[in-house]
This record gives C-alpha cells, sequence and structure tokens, in this order.
C-alpha cells in the first residue's frame, strides 16, 4: 500500500525536537508525519543516545512537583530541589558562551522553558530528580554556590533510551505516522517562494515529493559527517570520536542553505567531552552516554607528554565538559589521562566502571605502564602537588581549594594527588553536536538571507544556530529542542493561509 502524499504538516528528523513538533501540531488539529532517515532499530537521533538531563529555570519545589515524580519525596527528606531563576539560566548560558549567545533566542528558550517541561510531562514523558550526579548535577545561584548537591536538575526517566521511547510511543497514541529508512533529499517550493513539500528518497528507494503546507527542519547537526566537521570546525574533526547518531550529517542544514536561510550561531563551534579512549566510532545504543568522563575536576589531567593543559577545577563539570573535549583532541595523539589518587575514592562518577583504569602504587610504575615518561609525570605531580593551598575540600561548592603559581592553575578541588593506589582514566574526544545552524525567529520560522521569514519553513533543536558558542551549560540540547519544536509545531499549525 503507497504511503500517504499530503499532510498539513511534515517533520524531518525523529529526535526530540521532532517530535515535541509532530506533537504540537497535532494538538491544533493538523495532520503531521515524521519522516527518519533511519531504520525503525536506530531512531530517534542523538536524542535516544542522551542522559535525558533537562536544564529549566524554575523558582522553587511548586514548580518541579508536577514534573519529577520525585521531586516532592525529597522534600519531604529534607532535601531542599533548590531554585533556578529565569535570570540564573540566561546568566548561566551567557556566561559559558562568553556573551556570544544570541539575546533574543536565549531568552526564549529560558521563558519557554518551565511551561515546555509541563507539557512534556503532562504529555507522558516521566521525569526526576534522584540521581542526576554530582559530576553533572549542579546548578549556580547569584553567589555561585549550589543550591542543592543533587538533583537540582532533571532527567528523564530511564535517559535517552527511555526518552525515544516514550515521544514514539506519544506519537504513535495519536496515530502521528513515522516514515523509517526515509531521507530527505531536497525542500520543494512554489513559484511564489513557500514551501510546499520534501523530496525523499525513502523506504522502497523511490524518490518521490511529500506535499505540505508547513514544513519543519529538526534533522540534527553535522557532528556526524566527517567532510563537514573538518570544514567546518578544522581537519583533527575527521578524526574524532561520535557520541551519538550516525544519521546527523548536516543533510537538513545544507538543503536550507542551499534554498537561501541564513547560516547563524558559530559554525567553528561544538560540544565535544573527554571520552573512554576505547569508546566505539559512533554511539552505541546499549551504553549510550556512558563512555562520558566527567569526573576530571577531581583529577590531575595530563596529556601524552605528561602536561597539564587545562583548569581541571574551573567549575563544575556541567560548565566546562562541552568545551574540555576540543582541548584534548589539540594535545597530541589526541590523547589524556584523568589521574586520581585514593582520596578520589567514590568520587567518581558511576559512569567510570565502563571503562578499565591503569591502577598503579607510584607515580613512576603509572606512567610506565601509560608510556608517559616516568620523570616528566613525576615532576607534573610534584609541582602540582607544591603548589596546593589547603583549603577544606568540598565537592558540594567551588570550594577555592585551589593551586597557586601553577600554570595553568587548577581553581578548585586542588587536592594533592599523593595517597596510593593511583589511578587513571585514558580519554580522547567524543564530539556530541555542532553549534553552527540556520537563523530562526522567536515562532521557529527560518529565516532567509536577507532576514525575511522563509514562507512555510521551520526548524527546531540542533539545527538552530545561535544558541551555543564556544561552550554549553548540561542539559540546554534537549530544552532547546523541546522549546523549539514545540513552538513550531503549535506556529505551523496556526499559520494563516498564504497565497
Ligand atoms: C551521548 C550524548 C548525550 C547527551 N546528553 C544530553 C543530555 O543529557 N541533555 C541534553 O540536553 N542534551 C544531551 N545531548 C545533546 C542532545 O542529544 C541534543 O541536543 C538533542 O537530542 C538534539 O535533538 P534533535 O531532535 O535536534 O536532534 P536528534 O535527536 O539528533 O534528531 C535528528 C534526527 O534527524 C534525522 N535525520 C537526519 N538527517 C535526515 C534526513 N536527511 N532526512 C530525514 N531525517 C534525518 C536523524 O536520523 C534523527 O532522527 C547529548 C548528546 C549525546 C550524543
Amino acid at each position: 500500500m503507497s504511503e500517504p502524499n499530503r499532510f498539513d504538516v511534515v517533520v524531518v528528523g525523529a529526535g526530540n525536537a521532532a517530535i515535541t513538533a509532530a506533537v504540537s501540531a497535532y494538538e491544533h488539529g493538523k495532520t503531521v508525519c515524521v519522516l527518519e532517515k533511519a531504520s525503525r532499530d536506530l531512531r530517534g537521533g542523538n536524542t535516544r543516545f542522551t542522559g535525558g538531563v533537562f536544564r529549566f529555570a524554575y523558582d522553587g519545589p511548586n514548580d518541579i512537583i508536577g514534573i519529577a515524580a520525585d521531586a516532592g519525596d525529597l522534600e519531604q527528606k529534607g532535601a531542599s530541589v533548590g531554585y533556578y531563576t529565569e535570570s540564573a539560566f540566561y546568566d548561566d548560558l551567557m556566561n559559558v558562551t562568553e556573551g556570544r549567545a544570541d539575546p533574543t533566542l536565549t531568552e526564549l528558550l529560558v521563558r519557554e522553558s518551565l511551561s515546555t517541561m509541563q507539557w512534556m510531562a503532562g504529555l507522558g514523558v516521566g521525569f526526576h530528580m534522584a540521581g542526576v550526579t554530582y559530576a553533572v548535577g549542579h546548578v549556580r545561584t547569584a553567589t555561585r554556590t549550589t543550591t542543592a548537591p543533587t538533583g537540582t536538575l532533571t532527567r528523564a526517566t530511564g535517559e535517552g533510551p527511555q526518552l525515544s521511547e516514550t515521544l514514539f510511543r506519544i506519537a504513535g497514541e495519536r496515530e502521528i505516522p513515522v516514515f523509517y529508512d526515509t531521507m530527505m533529499l531536497d525542500l520543494d517550493f512554489s513559484e511564489s517562494g513557500s514551501v510546499r513539500g520534501v523530496i525523499v528518497r525513502d523506504a522502497a528507494d523511490q524518490t518521490r515529493t511529500i506535499r505540505a503546507r508547513n514544513v519543519i527542519l529538526a534533522c540534527g547537526g553535522f557532528e556526524s559527517s566527517p567532510e563537514m566537521r573538518s570544514r567546518y570546525l578544522g581537519p583533527l574533526w575527521d578524526n574524532c570520536k561520535v557520541r551519538g547518531t550516525r544519521f546527523d550529517t548536516g543533510d537538513g542544514l545544507n538543503i536550507a542553505l542551499r534554498a537561501g536561510a541564513r547560516a547563524f550561531g558559530q559554525w567553528s563551534g561544538c560540544h565535544a567531552t573527554p571520552i573512554d579512549v576505547h569508546a566505539p566510532d559512533y554511539g552505541s545504543i546499549e551504553i549510550w552516554d556512558k563512555t562520558n568522563r566527567l569526573s576530571y575536576p577531581y583529577s590531575v589531567m595530563v596529556d601524552r607528554e605528561g602536561s597539564r593543559f587545562v583548569d581541571e577545577g574551573e567549575d563544575f563539570a556541567g560548565y566546562t565538559y562541552a568545551k574540555y573535549g576540543r582541548a584534548i583532541l589539540e594535545r597530541p595523539g589526541s590523547v589524556a589521562y584523568q589521574i586520581f589518587d585514593a582520596k578520589c575514592d567514590g568520587l567518581l562518577e558511576p559512569r567510570y566502571s565502563t571503562g578499565t583504569p591503569v591502577i598503579a602504587q607510584t607515580i613512576e610504575e603509572l606512567a610506565v605502564a601509560i608510556g608517559i615518561d616516568p620523570e616528566v609525570l613525576c615532576h607534573t605531580i610534584a609541582e602540582f602537588n607544591d603548589s596546593v593551598n589547603d583549603v577544606e575540600f568540598s565537592r558540594a561548592v567551588l570550594d577555592g581549594n585551589r593551586t597557586d603559581g601553577l600554570v595553568p592553575k587548577k581553581s578548585n578541588w586542588a587536592q594533592r594527588i599523593d595517597a596510593p593506589p593511583y589511578t587513571c582514566f585514558p580519554v580522547t574526544c567524543g564530539i556530541t553536536f555542532t553549534f553552527g545552524g540556520i537563523q530562526i525567529n522567536e515562532q521557529s520560522q527560518v529565516l532567509d538571507g536577507r532576514g525575511r521569514v522563509m514562507p512555510g519553513l521551520y526548524a527546531a533543536g540542533e539545527m538552530t544556530g545561535g544558541f551555543f558558542y564556544q561552550n554549553y551549560p548540561v542539559g540546554s540540547g534537549l530544552m532547546r529542542g523541546a522549546v523549539t519544536g514545540r513552538i513550531a509545531g503549535a506556529h505551523a499549525a496556526l499559520e494563516g493561509p498564504r497565497p
């Protein structure tokens, strides 16, 4: 039986941004379909590989109870869920992007975050607060202290795999068709310049046009294309590992740019993190985000030459992890070594259990085992230990336990590495997603090179530029996708007649 060929709204992609867009358009009474390049087995884009962490603004427990199933319990047990004001969220986005994030889009993300979370919870997406670890779980208040040691961020229950499954279930309950193995090849425009469909290569290897009054592009960035990575991010990037889906190869970006959309945001920038050196080349659905190695604030991190190269304790990992992947990629051999001592027992994220550490009783022994000149590594560790000042260690705050006179400095959690056994995790760079995109307005409508709306064309999620530059605060990608997806779906559905 042939598939229907005409819808009010066609959504390209099947991640979080796409499915929220499709459901939002459906809720406004429109016929919708979803096009997924991947097979049913591999569906769901990067969304499926996520830790499911969502960052959103809230004013206190009342905002969270009703979203996160365990928020009330935590409060009753005396653990404050704290608060995270819109201005704190806005400031975090601006701080990590060095003030370059687009103010209008940033405000949109912040302003719509809570209501979007409430909407998703109402649709049946499960969320909880417990289990967001120390490494990623902190938010800052104006005083830069944490409001609660764990759980100030919210996770989708079951993380990315279950989030993705739930989103497909929600779409299925609404009988929104998802066409698998169906790849957008191009957009189709009327003579007046309005979008009127999508040209696809479908599962039967036929090229055909699916007609639509509105098209929502939610088909990811270009992190899985070695060609585009090396073109926009730099030559080193054709060699990095990809943390998520292999299907986000920039198709939607190339097609939209060719049609006249305006490139926006940091095309040379991306989110890339320290991951296990033995992680697979592309994300594995079995272990999704478990190859991340984000307890480095408690470590001394050295390159293959035995030199430190970043401030491991600049901030909580959730505010530095997205830029330290690049720092590792740029070191010799694109590898680094996170070295912990016995004082760090119990501080490492559970995700480290998926790796195989090198363990030694002395630094010399460790150096030999990992192939670093022992004299150099001993010198690096001794110099580090000598520069540590003796402030009380606390993982729950930026503890000011820093080095003096060392380059690069370590600003927090700088405990001496002097208690054997020494444990070392070799890491490399894993790209998560790219920052460059096309420009949208507050209705998620795509703008052309003249800054005008491209009639009928919307974009959501990773494809949208202007949100992130240089760096990124943990949990903002899923939130950006859901906010822009929901808006795109609603606006596409409500848009008036076009010539
Ligand atoms: C390992 C990992 C962990 C992460 N953890 C978090 C986290 O905890 N919190 C957070 O906020 N963010 C996290 N992120 C980032 C997050 O995944 C993204 O920001 C978000 O999922 C992007 O959603 P999206 O819908 O825009 O894109 P995706 O989920 O990547 O979806 C894109 C879709 O487009 C499809 N597609 C591509 N090209 C075509 C085409 N030509 N035709 C049809 N379909 C096409 C793809 O197959 C895919 O289904 C993580 C990412 C990774 C890789």
